[in-house]
């Protein structure tokens, strides 16, 4: 529940008056998000102003998911293993993709039934995910990588499973990648995981991306009951595009999403519909919606992202995490026969609505071609030579799209997204 705008300045205080309890910390995302502040903190200024152009995105952007327009994050999972267990399967990484490309679709088979009261807040947020088929130096890549570690287990705590020095793995370019950590957390701690939100990724892209304990990863394999369902994927993932818990980890707390209804404190286990009605920090007849993916229940029990956290990811994806839409890391390997200089051309603007403008240093002639996700060609403009040269493509659909220029010899490609 979000309570007004000013409330946004408070982030940082609310997020320092954690609510301890007797029950696991499922998640550490907040807590390392309030530690680095406490380190520096200067970072209140940067978080509030990102905060700012969140808001002034949501406001100038309200009907963003009307208008269909998928974007596809492309993924890499960093296996970290002492023991063979730990150095889970491909299937279970796919496993944990596919869960979350269900999750974030409203795909999820287990989601609201249409005549719970809450179903009208439920929302497609028309985010998928792939594993890179293209690593950051364009070759290919299966989107995993493993390593094997002589650590025990990490600590959760932006610790040593994201450095290479220190028996972990530096992660990929996090403006073009997800990154994904699997790797051993403290059994003795309770962690399922913990991510780094948007607005710390300019001060420390080192540290972004999502870290999930391998007994809370993906579906079946090493995953332990009740964390089984690829859930804490979904849930890390929600705080890597900027979804705060659902109780604004405060009692009574605010998460910055108005559809999310207020919640008194996290859950846990599978809450039975209404939960905690007519509360003291105002819930309704209906109580609160334990069922979100951003509170801590059951994997089996949280069902849901509402319309407004789906719209703050989009926002997230429009602001920090805008170099996504660019990334060309899900182009398959086979539509690539040989890559120039990522800077030969450039295209701007991208995102664009209509019109795509192409210019090169070199001025060489070149044919353009145009695909979709699925390498379909959709139109082609042959011997381009004259620069900068402008290319009309208001007639195709929202969505993201690749442009190959090839001379004949030599092929680039770029990724382009239209939205209008
Ligand atoms: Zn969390």
């Amino acid at each position: 529940m979000k309570k007004n705008l000013y409330s946004l300045f408070l982030v940082g205080i609310s997020f320092a008056s954690f609510n301890f309890q007797a029950q696991t910390h499922k998640c550490a995302a907040a807590t390392n998000f309030e530690k680095k502040l406490i380190e520096n903190p200067s970072l209140q200024l940067v978080r509030e102003q990102a905060e700012l152009e969140t808001q002034n995105w949501l406001s100038t952007h309200p009907n963003a998911l009307q208008t269909r327009n998928i974007i596809t994050i492309p993924v890499v999972v960093h296996v970290i293993y002492k023991t063979a267990a730990q150095n889970v399967s491909t299937a279970q990484i796919q496993s944990q993709i596919d869960a979350m490309n269900e999750d974030f679709r409203l795909l999820n088979a287990d989601s609201l039934p249409d005549v719970h009261p809450f179903w009208q807040y439920t929302a497609d947020s028309q985010i998928e995910f792939c594993l890179a088929s293209r690593d950051p130096n364009g070759n290919a890549t299966t989107g995993i990588t493993r390593t094997s570690t002589t650590v025990n287990f990490f600590d959760g705590n932006n610790g040593a499973e994201k450095y290479t020095s220190m028996g972990g793995k530096d992660n990929w370019d996090p403006t073009k990648y997800l990154n994904i950590w699997v790797c051993n957390l403290d059994p003795a701690a309770g962690l399922l995981g913990y991510a780094t939100f948007p607005s710390d990724l300019s001060n420390f892209p080192d540290d972004d991306g999502v870290v999930i304990n391998y007994t809370a990863f993906g579906i079946g394999g090493t995953s332990v009951s009740p964390n089984t369902n690829g859930r804490t994927g979904t849930h890390e993932v929600g705080h890597w595009l900027n979804l705060s818990h659902i109780w604004g980890d405060a009692t009574c707390g605010d998460d910055l999403v108005s559809d999310t209804k207020v919640a008194e404190t996290s859950n846990y286990g599978c809450p039975s519909f209404p939960f905690n009605p007519n509360s003291t920090c105002g819930s309704d007849a209906s109580g609160e919606m334990y069922m979100n993916y951003m509170d801590y229940v059951d994997d089996a029990c949280m069902v849901m992202f509402t319309l407004g956290q789906a719209n703050r990811m989009r926002a997230a994806l429009n602001g920090p995490r805008a170099g996504l839409l660019s990334s060309n890391g899900c182009l398959p390997i086979a539509n690539m026969e040989e890559i120039l200089s990522e800077n030969s051309f450039e295209i701007y603007p991208n995102p664009s609505a209509d019109n795509f403008t192409v210019n090169t240093k070199n001025k060489e002639s070149v044919d353009i071609h145009v695909y979709d996700l699925v390498g379909t060609e959709i139109v082609s403009f042959k011997n381009v030579n004259q620069y900068p040269h402008e290319m009309s493509l208001k007639n195709l659909p929202n969505g993201s799209y690749f442009l190959k220029f090839t001379n004949g010899n030599s092929t680039i490609t770029k990724k382009i997204v239209i939205s209008k």
